[in-house]
């Protein structure tokens, strides 16, 4: 997702409180945050973060932080917790890449990919937040019985990443090619943004859930 520069953008992530600065400080810290011990759960690439609201409402004895490198998307998020503040939910404005440095062994207990970017060239397959590059990255701090869950309309994007799970340490525990119509993995489905655009168009909605 890329929304044209907003003016004001920058500043209003950097002024929030609902958005953690100098996330790596916090490494191995962030219960600290949210001054409590619940488990903690993170959307990687969470655009507006409709999804993680949801939740965060529905699950207020889990902890949650989104994860977003534009500050223009990260800013609409901030504008909705604004007058719909929770406080199981965080944000951070940061490359999904140095993750690493920003969580501890064990720290997250869950991991949402939503949607992620296709980068449908060959030689930036690394850049897929399914790569087996970035898989090993979760693993740095993924707790051992945790889980990863990846939703795509992208079919091609889909394909890659099932044939990279076990590159990246982990394997398959289901999978679907039509979320909608699988009555057990919709169970307790929460649409993100572009699960609702692009299933209103008429794409299926791809699904896996991978584990050690
Ligand atoms: N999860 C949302 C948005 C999907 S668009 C939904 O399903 O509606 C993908 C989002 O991931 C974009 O907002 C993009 O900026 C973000 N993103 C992509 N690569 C990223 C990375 N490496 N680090 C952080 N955010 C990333």
């Amino acid at each position: 997702m890329r929304l044209r520069n907003i003016k004001g953008a920058d500043d209003a992530v950097q002024n929030s409180e609902y958005c953690i600065k100098n996330p790596t400080e916090w490494k191995g810290k962030w219960n600290e945050i949210f001054e409590n011990q619940n488990p903690i759960r993170i959307e990687i690439g969470m655009g507006k973060g409709q999804f993680l609201m949801q939740l965060a409402a529905q699950n207020p004895t889990i902890n949650y932080i989104g994860i977003e490198r534009y500050t223009s998307v990260l800013y609409r998020a901030l504008q909705k917790m604004e007058s719909e503040p929770l406080s199981n939910l965080k944000f951070i404005c940061v490359n999904a890449e140095i993750l690493p440095d920003v969580f501890e062994k064990n720290e997250i207990d869950r991991i949402y990919l939503n949607f992620s970017d296709p980068w449908p060239k060959d030689r930036h397959a690394k850049r897929r937040l399914t790569s087996r590059e970035f898989l090993k990255r979760y693993d740095t701090f993924l707790k051992q019985d945790g889980i990863i869950e990846f939703k795509t309309d992208n079919v091609g994007l889909f394909d890659f990443s099932l044939e990279e799970v076990p590159y990246g340490g982990f394997k398959l525990l289901a999978s679907t090619y039509d979320l909608h119509h699988d009555v057990s993995l919709n169970e307790g489905n929460i649409m993100t943004e572009y699960e609702e655009k692009f299933s209103s168009l008429g794409n299926p909605i791809c699904k896996m859930i991978i584990s050690r």
